[in-house]
């Protein structure tokens, strides 16, 4: 739904515009009338689904100009949000020129007491800081007219619940309440039944990011072992087509000619073949002329292939999102898909933050036997000599057949034959890859800087609040090992979240 469609008026839908937004998000298409209505409200939708603009938009719409007093508070957990709330609602109410004040810990409280001085008509604060000024006399509640508490979950969890009631009690009883969160404990639902006045409850479902029409495993195996585990299994999934990622270009290169001379029909595309090369590949690709497309992330970017019913994660991606990406490639169009990620002991982590982000459990698979790929091997192998009967008949009667029935029984010709038509030998010849280093431990040498790539600078990973719903069990796992929950996991955790957001948005 577009902006215009609720009720807001020209500033802020010039500021929207600027500010990039196309689209309400469901949560603030719901909302947001609501609001305005002035009704209380209690919003509950997933991180990064925009709810600062949800109980912006409507707070800023509602602001007169005129008056100096504060007519709106946001109660935020941390001082990042705060700031960052803080920021959002200045850009968006910037035609408007609505001033926006944060308070938070850890600055300087006269510079604050200024600008609360000086005619802030919505201020953000963390609840500390709030409550300091509110005993200080610095700041003049009694003018509220809306009350926020953003992200809820957060601040329970924190321990904010008795600021938070001292704070509700510095404002009106006659208010307008809003409560923002992801999740809705039993401990947010009573702060809706105490302090706000018959709420409208809206939840906007979790978008699913992976679907139930992939099935999806894991492999476990060691390194040196990894490439004989990959060719049993396509020896015994025979995929109809498939993509694998490799996690570098000379990966794909290794494993295009590793799979070849096993007898696969593989093409590999990264990053430093021409353009035309690449288009060659993928055009062979969509044509089923190659049956396996080896790939990195980067040049898999954009790839849209009809009829994939395998992807292979050769090597698991480092950023849970990319994973995401990568099994959307199988499962399309009502289609049964499958995809199959291989990880080592030491990357076991970076497979339970994908569980965490796509909510689904991945199936363990046994690496199967060479009994078992032989068999896999075989049963094409047949179907190739049935094929192979049928449009051969022409020489049935021929010199050279008699002899041979003469000479053999008709087992050992079909086992013969069977053979050489599977290529047996070709299971078993040699090749060896370079070693390729399992990613790095997600825990202790985070900090050491080898992922400190991942974190994008940007504007991206200030969102300190992020994916939190496994906060706890993250930190008791690292605890267990006696290492540092160090700010690289933070902000990790912060950059899952938001790309939750992307996918539920874009
Ligand atoms: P939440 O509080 O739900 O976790 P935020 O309000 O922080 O999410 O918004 C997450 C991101 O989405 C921010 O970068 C914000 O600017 C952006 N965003 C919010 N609303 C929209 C929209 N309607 N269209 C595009 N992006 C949006
Ligand atoms: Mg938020």
């Amino acid at each position: 739904m577009k902006f215009s469609e609720l009720g807001l008026t020209k500033d802020l839908l010039t500021a929207i515009e600027k500010h990039g937004y196309v689209e309400a998000t469901p949560i603030q298409e719901k909302t947001i009338p609501l609001t305005m209505a002035g009704k209380d409200v209690i919003g509950q939708a997933q991180t990064g689904t925009g709810k600062t603009a949800a109980f912006g938009l409507p707070i800023l719409e509602m602001i007169d100009n005129e008056n100096k007093d504060v007519q709106a508070l946001v109660v935020s957990p941390t001082r990042e949000l705060a700031i960052q709330t803080q920021e959002e609602l200045f850009k968006l109410g910037r035609d408007k020129h609505v001033r926006v004040q944060a308070v938070f810990g850890g600055s300087d409280i006269r510079r604050q007491i200024n600008g609360l001085k000086h005619g802030a008509q919505i201020v953000v604060g963390t609840p500390g800081r709030l409550i300091d000024h509110i005993r200080r006399g610095t700041i003049n509640l009694s003018h509220v007219k809306t009350l926020v508490l953003d992200e809820a979950d957060e601040m329970l969890n924190m321990g904010f619940l008795e600021d938070i009631e001292s704070i509700l009690k510095a404002v009106p009883d006659e208010r307008q309440t809003l409560l923002f969160s992801a999740t809705m404990p039993a401990a947010i639902k009573r702060i809706g039944v105490q302090f706000m006045t018959d709420p409208e409850h809206i939840q906007i479902a979790a978008k699913e990011l992976t679907t139930d029409l992939v099935d999806q495993y894991y492999v476990r195996v060691r390194d040196f072992e990894k490439f004989d585990v990959l060719t049993r299994i396509l020896d015994v999934q025979q995929p109809k087509l498939a993509i694998m990622f490799g996690r570098t270009k000379r990966r794909v290169d290794e494993l295009t000619r590793g799979l070849t001379l096993r007898g696969f029909d593989v093409a590999g595309i990264h990053g430093d073949l021409t353009q035309q090369k690449r288009t060659q590949v993928l055009k062979q690709f969509k044509n089923r002329e190659i049956r396996i497309l080896v790939a990195t992330d980067v040049a898999a970017r954009g790839l849209d292939v009809s009829g994939v019913d395998y992807v292979y994660n050769f090597d698991i991606p480092q950023d849970s999102e990319s994973y995401v990406h990568r099994i959307g490639r199988t499962g399309r169009a009502g289609a049964h898909g499958n995809s199959v990620t291989f990880v080592s002991n030491s990357e076991m982590d970076y497979l339970k933050d994908i569980e965490k982000l796509t909510k689904k459990r991945m199936q363990p698979l046994k690496p199967y036997t060479r009994e078992e790929a032989l068999a896999g091997r075989m049963n094409v192998a047949a179907d190739s000599v049935a094929d192979i009967v049928k449009s051969t008949s022409g020489v049935a009667n021929s010199e050279q057949v008699d002899k041979l029935v003469e000479q053999y029984d008709a087992k050992d010709l079909a086992a013969a034959l069977l053979g050489a038509v599977a290529n047996v030998e070709q299971m078993d010849a040699d090749f060896k890859l370079s070693h390729e280093r399992p990613l790095p431990h997600k825990h202790g040498n985070f900090r050491g800087g080898r992922r400190g790539g991942g974190h994008r600078g940007g504007g991206d990973h200030r969102r300190g609040g992020g994916y939190r719903g496994n906060r706890g069990q993250r930190e008791r796992r690292s605890y267990d090992r006696g290492s540092r929950n160090g700010s690289g996991d933070r902000s990790q955790r912060g950059h899952s979240g938001l790309h939750v957001a992307n996918h539920v948005i874009l």
